[in-house]
């Protein structure tokens, strides 16, 4: 038996409270709280808060800690890095983590092409680096994007950004020439509305409709895509949407960006989500996972793509040593270890949210490839009307019961977890969902 989860005090317990009230009375009021976790340690899938309340995690820090929460692996890479230099910046010097990680993700990245590899501190930083460079290579002005994306909150990123209005409010002017589309999202989709019969119009309309009536495509850099919509409500596209993307922009000389800051570094049973269609991006982006916790981003492209001269782009921190460190240590345990296991636990995963839909009419929709799996909630399935109240309780509900989970989209559960848990810790994650919409449609 596992010694998690288990609550001893209702939370937020005495310690918890003392330090909510602190960091609310301090901290920027912008940082959306879903509930009062304070975090004093972690070890696996398994958090433990200030009052010694056990947790088992299904969000991961926003799918982050994909090794969990302090593999010995990655935190004795992390020691060893630490003990020997902190900082030396990687734009001016070299040493041998920076060299090795650029290899390794150039090597690990899809398709046949040779690549370059950028460090940077953070996914948004990526996205920000991208789109300089896709507008830098191919001398073009637009970017074209999808609603429901989500590319971070800098200026760049969050121009590309259409996933919560929220994240936008106040912020105008952003960047110009961004173009914003559906995405493939065939639950909701404005086209087809997910029928069987899918015939992509998503992707024709780009041609039929931006590209004839509105932008031309030889005045367009890139398309920006995540393989699978993360904050947009864990999003999975019909079959072949991104090859499809991508003959779109071999027909234009667009440049194909996909962002895997969310859904790469395993998380999907795979190392990259674009690998399950079989295709080469122009630029690949990764962030989140790939440091199991400490701050680390990349940006992987073709080698024929990523030809900036010295001094067009650069960062202090970026491919801080002790992030390299972490990085390297966090893709040796993902490849040997987890990317084995992955598509075995989705599936478990998968499966158990899938007979809680036919147990609760309020479930509409169950998506996900591997440990990224969404669940989204209506009013009606005949009209699928989204319920954004659900989620909301429900998240709510599973932390008082010892289940960490965060929402996504207007009304979905992102289920995804650290890729360390096991048979028992998905099942034991099911049997508090399914305890929890008991109670809620009581
Ligand atoms: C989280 C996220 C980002 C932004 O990453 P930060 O590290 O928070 O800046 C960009 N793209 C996707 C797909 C993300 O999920």
């Amino acid at each position: 038996m596992k010694d998690y989860p288990r609550i001893v005090v209702p939370p937020p317990g005495p310690k918890a409270r003392a330090i909510v009230e602190c960091q609310d009375r301090w901290a920027s009021t912008s940082y959306p709280k879903e509930y009062p976790l304070v975090i004093a340690r972690g070890a696996g899938a398994m958090v433990e808060d200030v009052d010694g309340n056990r947790y088992l995690d299904f969000m991961a820090g926003i799918a982050v800690a994909s090794t969990g929460y302090g593999h010995p692996k990655v935190v004795q890479a992390i020691q060893e890095a630490a003990a020997r230099f902190l900082h030396i910046c990687g734009s001016d010097f070299y040493f041998e983590s920076f060299a090795a990680l650029c290899e390794r993700l150039a090597r690990l990245a899809p398709g046949p092409s040779k690549k370059r590899v950028f460090l940077s501190n953070s996914g948004t930083e990526a996205v920000e680096g991208a789109i300089k460079l896709a507008r830098h290579s191919t001398g073009r002005p637009a970017i074209v994007a999808f609603t429901g994306a989500f590319h971070g909150r800098t200026y760049g990123g969050l121009s590309l950004t259409a996933s919560k209005s929220v994240q936008r409010a106040g912020f105008a002017p952003f960047l110009p020439e961004v173009y914003h589309v559906p995405y493939g999202y065939r639950y909701r989709c404005d086209f087809c509305r997910g029928e069987a019969a899918c015939s992509m119009r998503c992707v024709s309309s780009i041609e039929d409709d931006l590209f004839a009536k509105r932008l031309d495509p030889k005045s367009t850099a890139a398309i920006f895509v995540e393989p699978i919509q993360g904050e947009g409500g864990y999003v999975v596209p019909p079959p072949g949407y991104v090859k499809a993307l991508r003959e779109l922009c071999d027909r234009h000389g667009i440049l194909l960006v996909c962002d895997e800051v969310q859904c790469g570094v395993g998380r999907t049973g795979k190392m990259w989500a674009s690998e399950y269609e079989g295709i080469e991006p122009d630029i690949l982006l990764s962030a989140k996972g790939l440091g199991s916790g400490m701050p680390i981003g990349a940006i992987i492209a073709k080698e024929s793509i990523m030809k900036w001269q010295p001094g067009a782009h650069g960062s202090t921190f970026g491919g801080n040593p002790v992030c390299c460190a972490a990085a390297l240590a966090t893709l040796d345990v993902v490849e040997r270890d987890l990317l084995p296991r992955v598509p075995r636990l989705g599936e478990r995963l998968l499966a158990g949210v899938t007979r809680l839909q036919q147990k609760y009419p309020s479930i509409g929709d169950v998506r996900g490839r591997g440990l990224m799996i969404g669940v989204e909630f209506v009013k009606d399935r005949a009209t699928r009307e989204p319920a954004p109240d659900i989620p909301h309780a429900l998240v709510e509900r599973a932390f008082r019961k010892g289940l960490l989970l965060l929402g996504a989209g207007k009304s979905a559960l992102r289920l995804a977890p650290p890729l360390v848990v096991d048979e028992s810790d998905v099942d034991a994650a099911l049997a508090i969902i399914d305890e929890c919409l008991g109670e809620l449609t009581d």
